[in-house]
């Protein structure tokens, strides 16, 4: 696929010393890629630099090969979802969408045609007529995309678009904006601090930290193999423990397991809670006690102590509902990253 969005060195600095520093990026056409971070590490600004309502200091942004720089907001081959749907509260849900086509002089038989196709691509065909404080937020939340789908734009910027919307209706408008994406085709940029969304809609995720990006890489990826201590921990649940690295073999209390690095010397080591697995084997194994044991649906969060080190594991229920706290077992690790102790 070709290169649809090109973020070159991007920097923006703001009076109080933060903004984002050396941002540089592809997208590919027809990808979507999620920019993931904590409040304030400079999604919003990436975005919005992108969209043309902030001003970069240096670096470019290029649409198709073509710097967009000096272009205003509206000149963008770019269109912009917000939180705040940002729908004209007087209007019906058409007029709404037709409002941008009318601007662009449309004929009115093609802006009826187009305003209905995007309609149906939200399911949303009978709500024509209705305006925006007769919808519940999750309706106004999709005339508001269909709107920006209608004007087709080259890449389209979506800023915490599900945010406002309860847990339950923003999964299913996960799961609606990939179909919409999948059926169109369309390039899109998604901003979100939500780790779960980010990972379930994502061709790839940039993971940003204090402005600058800590990896970029496939959702799967970013999960397995976390490059920095920050990704590790900002994605996902994980255990930190430290050890000892002797080339391809890390050890913790003395149990070595394999490390994909060639480290040596101290080092941290991350298991994920799904990747501790209980053992009768005696060898290569360490010994913990049960503190707790947390059902959880499907499965059961449980704690062990093991000397120094105080872990989170996930246990099939069948399997938990084994477990007593107290009781004394043997663990070990199915699956580490390792990372220097330094970092
Ligand atoms: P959030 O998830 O809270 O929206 P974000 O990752 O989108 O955060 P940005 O809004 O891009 O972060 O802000 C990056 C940094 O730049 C933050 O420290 C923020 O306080 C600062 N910043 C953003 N806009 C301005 C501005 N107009 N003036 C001064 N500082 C700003």
């Amino acid at each position: 696929m070709p290169i649809q969005l090109s973020i070159q060195e991007l920097t923006k600095r703001f009076k109080t010393g933060d903004g984002v520093k050396g941002i540089s990026l592809d997208v590919m056409k027809g990808e979507l890629v999620t920019l993931l971070g904590p409040s304030g590490c400079g999604k919003t600004t990436v975005l919005r630099s992108i969209g043309g309502f902030l001003d970069p200091d240096s670096g470019d942004i290029q649409i198709q090969g073509k710097s967009v720089l000096k272009l205003p907001p509206e000149k963008r081959p770019t269109a912009m979802v917000f939180q705040s749907y940002n729908l004209w509260p007087h209007m019906t849900v058409y007029d709404n969408l037709a409002f941008g086509l009318k601007i662009r002089k449309v004929k009115k038989t093609e802006i009826d045609r187009q305003v209905k196709e995007a309609l149906a691509l939200v399911r949303l065909e009978s709500a024509e007529r209705k305006t925006p404080g007769q919808l519940s937020g999750g309706q106004q939340q999709r005339v508001a995309l269909a709107r920006a789908l209608l004007l087709k734009p080259d890449v389209l910027l979506l800023d915490e678009p599900f945010s406002a919307l309860d847990a339950k209706l923003r999964m299913e408008m996960r799961e609606e904006l990939r179909d919409i994406q999948t059926q169109t085709g369309m390039t899109m940029v998604f901003v979100t601090h939500d780790q779960e969304e980010a990972l379930s809609i994502s061709d790839r995720i940039v993971v940003m930290n204090a402005g600058r990006i800590e990896q970029l890489s496939s959702p799967q990826e970013i999960y397995d193999k976390p490059q920095s201590l920050f990704v590790a921990g900002f994605i996902g649940r994980i255990n930190l423990l430290k050890g000892v690295s002797t080339g391809r073999s890390v050890s913790v209390s003395g149990i070595p397991f394999a490390q994909e690095h060639e480290y040596t010397g101290e080092s941290m080591i991350g298991v994920r809670p799904e990747d501790i697995v209980l053992t009768t084997e005696e060898n290569g194994s360490l010994a913990g006690t049960i503190r707790q044991v947390m059902i959880l649906g499907h499965y059961a969060e449980v704690s062990l102590d093991s000397g120094t080190h105080h872990l989170k594991m996930f246990v099939p229920r069948e399997r938990a509902a084994e477990l007593r706290s107290g009781e004394h077992i043997r663990f070990s690790f199915s699956k580490i990253v390792t990372f220097p102790a330094a970092q």
